[in-house]
């Protein structure tokens, strides 16, 4: 409904956003935060509905604006209570959102581009090239249509309590949509969570980390999956341009601004190629090198079709993080969660129309003589 291509999407502003936008419609900026509570506090996407504004604003609302989250095409359940959802964008791509519950809390994974073009060698996002960023509106309407399909309605007790960016994409890569839609996480009238329970994770965007470090107040996850700048090169390219030395001062840079918090870095275990306890002890030099009280995550790989690494043995995968914590490094290991689903990290994929790796090949052919340029 009301979605004319001249229209303005409400989810696309933050709340100092939408205050302007009202301001030009010539409201004042208390009807806009009127409006910003309808929205995300009672998930309401039709004006019609909003009571306490004013009828003939209503129309004037509808006129020119809607409230427009992605649709949801497929969403499934897993068998530990796991929820994903497949949402529509345009023209044939498709995101993947997963809910998990835990029973002293619910984590939304949301996604923040139309595949990813970093190509780490072990994510199957990766695999599905790149398309394009997603827009405030498409983020911030992940966490809008989970929150609206779970039931979460004011006064009841809060199904998503924790909002991670480890969905599809890079988010730094994505800078500004992200940070405007972590803004409308936290504020009191957006979804409202503390700055801790909402995270980001990165495969190491240096010159982003720094600008995060001084624009959002949110907590930070680094995706490491290993300690040699040889073997990290290898299986995250970006570090061919970002290694290590720097991507450690980036995020002594981080702490020092926000010395309250701590970063996690993450660690896809990979049967033999990143489990050995050499790669545990170059890991622990890291994480000792490293300012800050910062804790290590250990992701089991979760295996998807045409993918060349296999999951670390349980055993390995104890010792591993035995040695870790015998080293008095904080370690937590990231129970498989939705895997029968492939809603696990690393298994989303959604829909994507691939840009990058068609035009490549569509160069390749044309050196080939294959096609015609024209
Ligand atoms: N681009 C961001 C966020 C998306 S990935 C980043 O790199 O951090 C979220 C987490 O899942 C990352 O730590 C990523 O490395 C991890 N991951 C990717 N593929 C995986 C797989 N097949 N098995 C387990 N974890 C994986």
């Amino acid at each position: 409904m009301n979605q004319a291509a001249d229209k303005v999407n409400l989810l696309d502003f933050d709340r100092q956003g939408l205050r302007d936008y009202f301001a030009q419609l010539g409201e004042k900026p208390y009807r806009a935060e009127q409006v910003m509570k309808w929205i995300y506090h009672r998930l309401e996407n039709d004006f019609e509905n909003m009571t306490d504004v004013g009828k003939s604003l209503r129309e004037k609302l509808a006129a020119v604006c809607y409230v427009g989250p992605p649709k949801s095409m497929f969403d499934k359940a897993a068998i530990d209570g796991t929820h994903k959802w497949l949402l529509g964008m345009d023209g044939g791509n498709a995101i993947e959102t997963v809910y998990i519950p835990e029973p002293t809390r619910g984590t939304l994974c949301v996604s923040s581009q139309v595949g990813c073009a970093l190509n780490c060698q072990f994510c199957s996002t990766a695999t599905q090239g790149f398309n394009r960023n997603l827009s405030t509106a498409e983020i911030i309407g992940q966490v809008w249509v989970a929150a609206k399909h779970l039931g979460n309605v004011p006064h009841q007790q809060r199904r998503i309590t924790n909002v991670v960016m480890m969905g599809m994409g890079e988010p730094l890569l994505n800078f500004d949509n992200v940070v405007a839609a972590m803004s409308l996480m936290r504020d009191d009238l957006g979804f409202g969570l503390a700055s801790k329970r909402v995270t980001l994770s990165t495969a190491g965007l240096v010159p982003m980390i720094d600008r995060l470090s001084t624009e959002s107040d949110v907590s930070l996850a680094v995706s490491l999956h290993a300690a040699n700048d040889e073997l990290r090169t290898e299986l995250v390219p970006l570090n061919k341009r970002y290694p290590l030395a720097e991507l450690m001062a980036a995020c002594d840079r981080y702490n020092e601004r926000r010395p309250r918090t701590h970063i996690t870095f993450e660690y896809t275990l990979m049967k033999g190629v990143n489990d050995q306890p050499e790669h545990a002890r170059q890991l622990i030099k890291f994480m000792r090198r490293v300012h800050g009280r910062n804790k290590v995550n250990l992701i089991p790989f979760n295996p998807f079709p045409g993918t060349r690494f296999e999951r670390s043995d349980p055993t390995v995968i104890r010792d591993f993080q035995t040695q870790l914590l015998n080293a008095g490094v904080l370690t937590m290991l990231r129970r498989t969660r939705g895997d029968d689903i492939d809603a696990a990290c690393g298994q989303l994929k959604g829909q994507v129309l691939d840009r990058t790796r068609r035009q490549a090949e569509f160069r390749k052919k044309l050196e080939e003589g294959s096609v015609n340029a024209a």
